[in-house]
C-alpha cells in the first residue's frame, strides 16, 4: 500500500475534520451561550381548526452567537444534550417561557404554552418539582404549560418517566407526545402515559396532496381522536392541507401558513390580529 503524508489528507478526511472543528467550536461556544445571554425564545402560534381561534404557543429555542451568526436548534440541541449543558439549558427555557406566558395571558386568556423537554433533563427525579415550583415562581397556572415530549426521550427509562410524567398530569400540567409518527412503538406510549394531546409530525402534513402517503395522516387523526386526545398538525404551509385537515377532523394546526415563530416583542400586535372581542 502507498503511503501518504500529512498532508495529503483525503477530501472525506477533510470533510470529517471541518465537521469535527465546527462541533468543537459549538460545543465550546455554547457553554457560555447561557451566561453571555446569546439565547432566547422565539414563540409560534397555535390556532384550532375548527373556530379558528388563536389556542397556544410552542416556545423555540434560538442561539445567535456574535461571530457564528444565528445557529440552528437541530444543530445545537443535540450537542446541549450529548454534553448535559440542556439541563440548565432547558431550565431557563421553562422559566423564560412560562414568565412571557404570563406576561401574554391576560390577552389571550385561554391559550397554552408548549415547552420541549429533553430525555436528560427527566433523569433527575427532581424533574417534576422544578416544573412545579417554576410554574409557581412565575405565577403560571397550571394548566396553561404544556410538556412536549418526543418518543426517543421516554424510552430510556419508561417506567421512571411514568413516574413523573404521571406526577405532573395529576397536578394539572399539559402533556404532549411530539414528532409523533417518526419514531417507533409510539402506540405504547400512548397507552402508557398521560398524554392529553399528540403532535403529527411535519413530514406527514407536507405530504398531504403531494404524495399518496397522505393517508397516513388521516389515518393517524383518526387514530388519536379515538384515543380521546387532542390532535395538533405541525409544519402547515399551505391552504390545501388545512382544507384537508378541517376535513378529517383535526383538532388544533401550527405552521407558517398560520405564523412564524416570533419574539415576545412581536406577539402583542400578533395575539391583538388574531383575537376578535
Ligand atoms: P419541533 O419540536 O418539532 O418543533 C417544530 C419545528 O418546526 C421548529 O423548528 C419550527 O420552527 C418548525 N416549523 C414550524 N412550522 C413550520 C412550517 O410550516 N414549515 C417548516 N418547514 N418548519 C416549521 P426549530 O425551531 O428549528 O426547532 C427544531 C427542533 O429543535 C424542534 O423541533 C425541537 O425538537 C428542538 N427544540 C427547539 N427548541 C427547543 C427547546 O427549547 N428544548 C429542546 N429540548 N428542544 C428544542
Ligand atoms: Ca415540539
Ligand atoms: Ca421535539
Ligand atoms: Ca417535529
Amino acid at each position: 500500500a502507498k503511503t501518504r503524508g500529512l498532508n495529503m489528507i483525503s477530501p472525506y478526511e477533510q470533510r470529517m475534520t471541518e465537521r469535527l472543528k465546527q462541533r468543537t467550536l459549538l460545543e465550546e461556544e455554547l457553554r457560555f451561550a447561557l451566561e453571555r445571554k446569546q439565547l432566547s425564545l422565539h414563540f409560534q402560534p397555535q390556532f384550532e381548526l375548527k373556530s379558528g381561534k388563536l389556542k397556544g404557543f410552542e416556545a423555540l429555542l434560538r442561539w445567535h452567537h456574535p461571530e457564528l451568526g444565528a445557529v440552528s436548534p437541530d444543530e445545537f440541541i443535540p450537542i446541549a444534550e450529548e454534553t448535559g449543558l440542556i439541563v440548565p439549558i432547558g431550565q431557563w427555557v421553562l422559566r423564560s417561557a412560562c414568565e412571557t406566558m404570563q406576561r401574554i395571558l391576560p390577552l389571550c386568556p385561554s391559550s397554552t404554552i408548549g415547552v420541549n423537554i429533553s430525555a436528560l433533563q427527566l433523569i433527575p427525579e427532581q424533574f417534576p418539582d422544578m416544573v412545579l415550583e417554576t410554574a409557581m415562581l412565575t405565577g403560571l397556572p397550571l394548566d396553561r404549560l404544556e410538556l412536549e415530549l418526543t418518543e426517543s426521550e421516554l424510552m430510556t427509562s419508561l417506567d421512571s418517566a411514568q413516574e413523573q410524567l404521571t406526577r405532573l398530569s395529576e397536578a394539572g400540567v399539559r402533556l404532549a407526545l411530539d414528532d409523533f409518527g417518526v419514531g417507533y412503538s409510539s402506540l405504547n406510549y400512548l397507552r402508557k402515559l398521560p398524554f392529553h394531546r399528540v403532535k403529527i409530525d411535519r413530514s406527514f402534513i407536507q405530504d398531504i396532496g403531494t404524495s399518496k402517503d397522505d393517508e397516513l395522516a388521516e389515518a393517524i387523526i383518526r387514530l388519536v381522536r379515538q384515543l380521546h386526545l387532542d390532535v395538533v398538525a405541525e409544519g402547515l404551509e399551505s391552504y390545501d392541507q388545512l382544507m384537508r385537515l378541517q376535513e378529517w377532523g383535526c383538532d388544533i394546526a401550527q405552521g407558517y401558513l398560520l405564523g412564524r415563530p416570533m419574539p415576545e416583542s412581536e406577539l402583542h400586535a400578533f395575539i391583538a390580529r388574531n383575537t376578535t372581542s
